[in-house]
């Protein structure tokens, strides 16, 4: 499938069909959706339904009983969220999230306008839970429930990046990432699952990573990145894993030791460890920090969840650091005790071995987000850095939504950077589109396949938009981030639209910018790329 160039994709049109949106039906086009989850992924996890069809089909095989199923499902949700009921009933139609979703910036279509995106559902919730909707039906946009409508609800639940930038802009907060997700609860309930995330999901159930890993083939990856940090740095950084009694449980999404360029964020964390002499251990059963069971269903989320803290209850350790992850970092502070059922009291209110920092705001669920404790490590003076080693590097930093929006993370990961890399060196997006505004890489929550790249590219537009500003103007050569997603996701992104940037974790400046005694004089990067001003003669020429 060819992926139209991006001059033509960029030519958007914000026309509305001349048709009332209740006539217009998805077009299911190459390229613009994720194809349905194989029956086995479905097997695997005990989810209803396997069957072997395609979203290109006319008939998706529904089970006879579908259309009781979904209304069951959603009478379900409507008593268990009270924030569900609460948004179908208070949107004012005031269009104030109409134009910030990424999606509908990068594809026109007026359905991917949040306030549109929700009526998909609300239509159908009035037609069957409200009376003046039994009554009047269309007159009150109403509708009964049929295959187009379960259709349509498959294409755009998927063209939702969970993100909540809307939410932000709506005066009630309206929250339609929290619409999606039970959305998506509904079409799982009848089979309709996309392949990309519940294949990730299925192995992390089974194996216990999104990639499927065996124990050994983590511990080989691990391992060799180990042997990178000292075949680069001089310095042993020794990988530590399932050890009893550890001081922390490190949970890492497993992007970060699989793929590049989280592999070299990776690595950036065995240093930083090595360095301060932090008591830890990795675990081969909690090998993965990231959640696309939440991208599924709470029931699914919780599931991938749960081995997290029991794993830290059987290594008996203090507290979990978390890696550079973005939705790992939202279920775990945001929904993890509620999944446990109750708060983690075999663990501790985390303290930082080295500075003695209590992370209050990890009181409950006990975990810290790795940026948290780097930023507290330089606060306290606790790390040799010399900036320099990022001399080569112009960056931007891309806030992840759901560690930004989500969670409230801006100024750690800002600090972190101040101190590794040389001043004059970083350069924000303009201020619409990053912090609590920040747009989304466009291929979040499960829809990073390749068969939806036209739909993914669309996406992240408003981002690339954002990011070829400051390459333009300042000359920006990377984009930072602190979440294993953006870093799948983005290096796409940014080949297609602004190829000129590479994409980086913020811990891989961290151990590109540390200094060891006694380590090997350096002269490359962490990728191996060369350092401007090291390795040269005196008088800065190169030796021939
Ligand atoms: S949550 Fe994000 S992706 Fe979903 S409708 Fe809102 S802005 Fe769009
Ligand atoms: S901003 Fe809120 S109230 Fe206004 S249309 Fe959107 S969801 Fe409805």
């Amino acid at each position: 499938m060819s992926l139209p160039k991006p001059e033509e994709l960029a030519r958007v049109s914000y026309q509305p069909p001349a048709k009332g949106w209740m006539e217009v039906k998805p077009e299911f086009r190459p390229g613009t959706y994720c194809n349905a989850a194989a029956p086995k992924w479905l097997e695997w996890i005990d989810y209803p339904f396997p069957r072997q069809w395609s979203v290109a089909d006319e008939d998706w095989q529904l089970p006879a009983n579908w259309k009781e199923i979904v209304l069951a499902g959603m009478e379900d949700r409507l008593a268990r969220f009270r924030s569900l009921k609460l948004f179908f009933d208070i949107c004012v139609r005031c269009g104030a999230c109409a134009d910030k979703c990424h999606f509908f910036l990068g594809t026109g279509d007026p359905k991917n306008m949040p306030v549109l995106r929700a009526e998909l559902l609300r239509s159908v919730y009035k037609r069957y839970f409200t009376r003046i909707g039994k009554a009047l039906g269309e007159l009150v946009g109403a509708r009964d429930l049929d295959e187009d409508v379960i259709k349509e609800w498959f294409f755009y639940l998927y063209q939702c990046t969970i993100c909540r930038r809307c939410s932000l802009f709506c005066p009630y907060g309206i929250d339609m990432a929290e619409m999606t997700l039970l959305g998506r609860e509904m079409l799982a309930s009848v089979g309709l699952n996309i392949d990309w995330a519940l294949a990730s999901v299925a192995q992390c159930y089974e194996k216990g990573s999104h990639i499927g890993a065996t124990p050994q083939a983590l511990k080989d990856m691990m391992e060799f990145l180990a042997e990178e940090n000292e075949r680069i740095t001089g310095i042993k950084t020794p990988v530590y894993l399932n050890r009893k009694g550890a001081e922390v449980l490190v949970v890492v999404p497993s992007g970060d030791y699989f793929a590049d360029p989280g592999t070299y964020t990776f690595m950036g964390y065995l240093l930083l460890f090595t360095y301060i002499g932090l008591d830890y251990t990795f675990s081969t059963y909690a090998a993965e920090g990231g959640n696309f069971g939440w991208f599924v269903s709470h029931e699914m989320g919780k599931r991938l969840n749960a081995k997290i803290y029991e794993e830290a209850k059987r290594l008996k350790v203090k507290w979990i650091l978390g890696g550079e992850c973005g939705h790992m970092w939202r279920v775990c502070n945001q929904y993890m005790p509620t999944y446990y059922g109750e708060v983690p009291t075999f663990l501790e209110e985390p303290v930082s071995p080295i500075t003695g920092t209590k992370f209050e705001n990890a009181k409950v669920h006990r975990m810290v987000h790795i940026s948290e404790f780097t930023a507290d490590l330089i606060r306290h003076g606790k790390l040799n850095l010399d900036p320099q080693r990022n001399a080569h590097i112009k960056l931007t930093f891309h806030d992840s939504c759901n560690t930004a929006r989500g969670m409230g993370i801006f100024e750690e990961p800002r600090y972190i950077i101040q101190h590794v890399l040389p001043e004059g060196h970083f350069f924000e997006m303009p201020p619409h589109t990053i912090r609590e505004k920040t747009f989304c890489c466009g291929s979040s929550s499960g829809i990073n396949a390749n068969e939806n790249m036209e739909l993914r590219m669309q996406g992240g537009f408003a981002r690339a938009n954002a990011l070829r500003y400051v390459h333009e103007r300042y000359g920006v050569n990377h984009m930072g981030c602190i979440c294993a997603l953006d870093r799948a996701t983005l290096p796409t992104l940014v080949q297609y639209w602004v190829p000129e940037v590479e994409i980086t974790g913020i811990t891989e400046l961290v151990g590109n910018a540390l200094v060891f005694e006694g380590e090997l004089e350096r002269t490359t990067d962490l990728r191996d790329r060369d350092l401007v001003g090291f390795g040269e003669q005196e008088g800065g020429e190169e030796e021939e």
